[in-house]
């Protein structure tokens, strides 16, 4: 169930960072699925370049053959998604089936977004930029040590502290602490109860830095092929274990990917509603997307007063589009991300987390994917 613990944000506006891609996104390693012809065997395959593929990628490229096949075009040269003046855009004009920012409507008739780009929803979202609570750490049974360098990893590249606040932020800032909502602890990015400042992806010149940016930033380039317009739609299962996957280009021409040995292994990073779709074919079952059936609620009413509030709440019902769940850690992934019962094959994104962070998701699917990237190194 999508259950936000909302404490309070005072947040925007972001630092200096240097982009590496050129402006048109030209960038060797990412090319067009239907202009490329595999040449080699992958040891890992990653399914979804959005916000945690990218960082997993980026840290597996450092020793390791990686193919990342997203679904979507890329956010580079494109001003409606990395300028921070058009950052209203995704929510104001929600596009088609091939929009970076895709509606739909849930099966609960709830209308939302979702990203359809390389970068995933780090390419389209409000860009509050805030790590987890302690206890969502430890729920997860990760390692302290490893989540804070793997944080740390991740801001380098892509978060900022915001600078100039409007006098609306300032308003907000103040009241909270007039109202007592303290300690006020400044800027940081960590999970605080009182007031803060966090962080943001847009930097002080208003250029968001999606995570596809840890790929420009950290993956070694000779072990990375990065292909957009590229969409899964099966992963290749032999033997108890996953051997490579198919996937579609734009001009609809199916291709083959393969994994090159028996640790090899396909990671599925195809965010809450992606990686659900696997599910039907290779994940075990039992796996539900957290989404609220809040159009189906049954409200308390009395009276034509509370009838009309009722209505007004169906008709109004939203999302904040922090999609989790479908594939939580210790039912249908074990505590290392590994699909239960199968070889070679993980679930590194957020349809593994038991529960919200409690705040924006972000620095945590990025953190995950850096996280279990550096632990597939330690151990393989
Ligand atoms: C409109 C909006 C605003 C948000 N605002 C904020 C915010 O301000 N701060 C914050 O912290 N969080 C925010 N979020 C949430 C945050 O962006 C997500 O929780 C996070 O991006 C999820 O990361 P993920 O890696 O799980 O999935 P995603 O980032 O969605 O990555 C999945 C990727 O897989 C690709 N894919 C899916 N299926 C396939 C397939 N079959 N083949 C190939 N590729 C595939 C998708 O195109 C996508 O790029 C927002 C989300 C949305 C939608």
């Amino acid at each position: 169930m999508l259950k936000f613990h909302l404490f309070f944000i005072a947040v925007i506006y972001c630092t200096l960072r240097i982009i590496e891609a050129n402006d048109d996104g030209a960038v060797s390693f990412i090319r067009e699925a239907n202009s490329t012809t595999l040449e080699h065997k992958y040891d890992y395959i990653v399914v979804g370049g959005g916000t945690a593929g990218c960082a997993i990628a980026a840290t597996l490229s450092q020793r390791y053959k990686v193919l990342v096949l997203e679904r979507g075009g890329s956010p580079y040269g494109n001003p409606l998604l990395l300028r921070i003046e058009n950052s209203g855009n995704t929510f104001a004009n929600p596009g088609g089936l091939e929009a970076p920012n895709q509606a739909f409507t849930s099966e609960d008739g709830v209308a939302s977004i979702r990203p359809n780009v390389l970068g995933g929803g780090s390419s389209i979202n409000g860009a509050v930029y805030n790590r987890a609570p302690d206890e969502f750490i430890s729920d997860a049974k990760l390692d302290k040590n490893l989540v804070e360098s793997s944080y740390a990893w991740v801001e380098k590249v892509v978060a900022s502290r915001p600078r100039n606040f409007s006098a609306f932020q300032n308003s907000i800032r103040g009241a909270l602490l007039e109202v007592g909502v303290t300690p006020d602890f400044g800027f940081t990015y960590k999970y605080v109860v009182g007031t803060k400042t966090t962080g943001n992806t847009f930097d002080s010149h208003g250029q968001r830095h999606p995570s596809s940016d840890l790929l420009l930033a950290y993956a070694n380039h000779k072990n990375i092929d990065v292909l957009l317009h590229a969409t899964v739609y099966k992963v290749l299962l032999q033997g108890g274990g996953s051997r490579g996957v198919l996937y579609t280009d734009n001009l609809g021409r199916s291709h083959t990917a393969l994994l090159s040995s028996e640790r090899s292994e396909v990671i599925i990073s195809a965010g809450a509603l992606g990686t659900l779709v696997f599910g039907n074919q290779s994940l075990p079952s039992g796996g539900t997307v957290s989404s609220p059936d809040r159009r189906n609620a049954t409200l308390v009413a009395s009276g034509s007063v509370n009838r009309t509030i009722s209505e007004f709440c169906r008709r109004s019902v939203s999302t904040n589009y922090h999609y989790h769940g479908g594939c939580p850690l210790g039912e249908v992934v074990d505590w290392s991300f590994r699909v239960m019962g199968l070889n070679g094959l993980r679930v590194v994104d957020g349809s593994t987390f038991l529960s919200t962070p409690g705040t924006n998701p972000q620095a945590t699917v990025m953190m995950l994917g850096r996280y279990v990237g550096v632990e597939i190194l330690k151990t393989r």
